[in-house]
C-alpha cells in the first residue's frame, strides 16, 4: 500500500535509489509546489509572493505533538542546532550530556560553546549497540542533547523513556530528529527542543532545516538578533514571541513551501503506516545483506529503522563498495568517520532505502558486497 502510493507520486526515480538518509527523492508534488512558487516570485515579485507557511508548521509540528508557533525554518540541521544551542544563555558550569554516537559537527559545536561560556560537556555512557541508558539519565545534568537515529548505525533511541527520564529530573532535552521525523515515530519523547532536516525522510527539498520547540524559555534565544526575530525596543533587541526568534528573513522560500508538502502527503500517507513499511524494509534488507561477500550489519538486525549499516570484511571498504554499487546503478553512502568521530573507527557503508525500495535492488546490492 505504501510502497505503491509513494512511487506512484513520483514519475521519476532514480535507479537502485538506496540513500533516504542522504537524500530522498521528492515526490512530483513537491517539486511542482516548488517550481510553482519560483513562477509566482518571477510574476508577482516575490515580496508579494509570500506564501502563508502556518500550515507547513502545523504539519510539521504535529509530527512531534507541538503547535505551529514552535516552528522555524532554517537552511539545514546543522545551521539549526547551531542557532539553538548558540543563543542559549545556559550558566556557566551547566552539564551537558551527550552519548558518543553523536553527530560529528554536533560535537564541534558543543565543545567550541562549552569552551566559550564555561559549560562542562558530559559523555554519556551507551551500550555495545551504541543506545542510551535512560536509568542513567538525570542526577548533576543541565541539558542532554541526542540523535533519536545516529547517521552512522541504524540504532532508535528510547526517546520515550529518556524524555521521561530528563522531564522527571528537570533536565532540558534537545533531541535531533534529523534521521527520525518521516522514519520513525517520535511522539512521545516531550523533548525541550528538536532539530531537523527536509531532504531525509521527510523527502523534502534540499537547503532547509527546522527547529520545533515547545518548550521555548526566556533563556532560549537566536544566537543573532535579526529584524524578522526581535524588536527594536533595546539595542540589543528583544526575541519575539515563539520560535519565529531563530528564524532568518531571507530564505529560499520555495524550498520551505516544498518541505511543507512533502510534510503533508506524509500525513496523508500515515506515519505510522509509513513507520512500519520503512522498519519492515529496514529488518528485510539487514537479512538480504548481513554476511553478503563477509559485510556485517552493524546494528542488530531487526531493529526497527531502514538505515543499514554494514562494516566490511578484510580486503574490502566502504569506498570501493560504493564504487562496485555505483556501476550497477546502486546508489549508496560512505559514512566517513567525521561523521562520528568518537564511535565509529572506520568508515561504513549506508544502506537506506526509501519507501517502495524492491526486494530485487537489495539482492543486486549483495550480489555487489560478494564482489
Ligand atoms: C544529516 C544530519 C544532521 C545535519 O543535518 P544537515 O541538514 O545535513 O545540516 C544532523 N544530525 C544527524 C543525525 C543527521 O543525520
Amino acid at each position: 500500500m505504501i510502497a505503491g502510493t509513494w512511487r506512484a507520486a513520483r514519475s521519476v526515480m532514480p535507479p537502485g535509489h538506496l540513500d533516504a538518509a542522504g537524500c530522498n527523492v521528492p515526490s512530483d508534488r513537491v517539486l511542482d509546489a516548488v517550481v510553482a512558487h519560483l513562477r509566482l516570485e518571477r510574476e508577482r515579485g516575490g515580496y508579494a509572493a509570500v506564501p502563508d507557511l502556518t500550515p507547513a508548521k502545523a504539519a510539521l509540528a504535529a509530527l512531534v505533538g507541538a503547535a505551529p508557533e514552535d516552528v522555524a525554518f532554517l537552511e539545514s540541521g546543522t545551521a539549526a542546532m547551531a542557532a539553538l544551542l548558540g543563543g542559549w544563555r545556559l550558566e556557566p558550569g551547566s552539564r551537558v550530556g551527550y552519548p558518543r554516537t553523536e553527530y560529528g559537527s554536533t560535537l564541534m559545536l558543543l565543545h567550541r560553546l562549552a569552551a566559550q561560556r564555561g559549560w562542562k560537556p558530559v559523555e554519556l555512557p551507551v551500550d555495545d549497540d551504541g543506545r542510551l541508558d535512560p536509568s542513567e539519565l538525570g542526577a548533576g545534568l543541565d541539558l542532554v542533547i541526542v540523535s533519536h537515529v545516529a547517521s552512522h548505525r541504524g540504532v532508535v533511541q528510547p526517546v520515550g523513556e529518556i524524555g521521561a527520564r530528563c522531564r522527571a529530573a528537570g533536565v532540558l532535552l534537545v533531541l535531533d530528529v534529523c534521521q527520525s521525523l518521516g522514519h520513525v515515530d517520535v511522539r512521545g519523547a516531550g523533548a525541550t527542543a528538536y532539530v531537523g532536516t527536509s531532504r531525509k525522510w521527510l523527502a523534502g527539498p534540499r537547503g532547509v532545516g527546522f527547529l520545533i520547540v515547545p518548550g521555548l524559555t526566556p533563556a532560549m534565544d537566536a544566537a543573532t538578533p535579526s529584524l524578522r526575530g526581535h524588536l527594536w525596543t533595546s539595542q540589543a533587541g528583544d526575541p519575539v514571541p515563539g520560535a519565529v526568534r531563530y528564524e532568518s528573513a531571507e530564505s529560499a522560500v520555495a524550498a520551505r513551501a516544498g518541505l511543507g508538502v512533502a510534510v503533508l502527503e506524509h500525513h496523508a500517507l500515515g506515519p505510522p503506516a509509513v513507520h512500519a513499511h520503512l522498519a519492515d524494509l529496514g529488518r528485510t534488507a539487514r537479512g538480504v545483506l548481513d554476511g553478503a561477500g563477509g559485510w556485517r550489519v552493524a546494528e542488530p538486525l531487526d531493529e526497527p529503522s531502514a538505515l543499514v549499516t554494514l562494516r566490511p570484511p578484510p580486503g574490502d571498504t566502504a569506498e570501493a563498495a560504493a564504487v562496485r554499487a555505483a556501476e550497477s546503478a546502486l546508489l549508496v553512502s560512505v559514512v566517513p568517520t567525521a561523521r562520528a568521530p568518537l564511535d565509529l573507527r572506520e568508515p561504513v557503508l549506508r544502506v537506506s532505502p526509501p519507501p517502495g525500495t524492491p526486494l530485487e535492488t537489495l539482492h543486486a546490492l549483495a550480489r555487489v558486497l560478494a564482489r
